[in-house]
């Protein structure tokens, strides 16, 4: 995709959509982070960052390979948004510790495909990967890898990370997701929820090819 945006206008959508994320309640404090691609390089929101101490200005750009200028440091997981860059076409990435999503990701395993709109994240499930330190080499290659083909995953013991192809659909993605951990929740607690079938799944997904359904990876 072609860079639509210039820098000034990608810092201000990376801030509003940072405000966003705090404004429906995925992320509280200094929790998450947000990115978006910059030619070769990416813009991310500074470590510490919350929905009233973000502003543009405060919005750093760093290589993929971690470097960076100026007195505000990256979010501590600079290399979980790299990797994912390096590993696919995503033009934005958010990471948050939404409540369902971190409930999910605390049991040790992904989101089963318990509702059809499980499909919106590329497959079947929502994959899980196991915990590793926040910020690590180890966390980054994990959570890229989950990424190859799916648009989410749950980070063990921790949270949830998604790419989109801006920074309004990886936003509208981490919301998503919220919503269907917050939902399999709700369902658990009635018992134990049907799975859709290995066929369901193929009909589901010949089915959005024919009517390019929802923001597919
Ligand atoms: P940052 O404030 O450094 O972005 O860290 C928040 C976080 O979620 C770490 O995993
Ligand atoms: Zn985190």
């Amino acid at each position: 995709m072609t860079q639509q945006y210039d820098e000034a206008e990608l810092r201000a959508q990376l801030t509003e959509q940072y405000k966003h994320l705090e404004s429906i309640g995925l992320n509280e404090l200094s929790s998450g982070n947000v990115s978006c691609r910059f030619g070769d390089n990416m813009l991310i929101s500074p470590s510490g960052a919350t929905g009233s101490n973000i502003c543009s200005e405060h919005v750093v750009e760093v290589t993929l390979d971690g470097e960076w200028g100026g007195d505000r440091k990256p979010s501590s997981e600079w290399r979980m948004h790299a990797a994912i860059y390096k590993e696919t076409k995503a033009q934005a990435v958010v990471h948050t510790h939404s409540d369902h999503c971190v409930a999910i990701a605390c049991q040790g395993r992904g989101l089963p495909g318990f509702h059809y709109l499980v499909g919106t994240f590329g497959g079947s499930d929502v994959p899980w990967v196991p915990y590793s330190t926040f910020g690590t080499e180890k966390l980054a290659e994990d959570a890229a890898a989950a990424l190859h083909k799916r648009s989410a995953c749950l980070l063990g013991s921790h949270g949830m990370i998604c790419r989109g192809r801006d920074l309004p659909s990886a936003v509208a993605l981490a919301h998503r997701l919220e919503i269907m951990c917050r939902q399999y929740v709700l369902t658990c607690q009635l018992g134990e929820p049907y799975l859709l079938t290995k066929d369901e799944w193929k009909e589901f997904f010949d089915r959005v090819k024919k009517v390019s359904y929802g923001s597919f990876i």
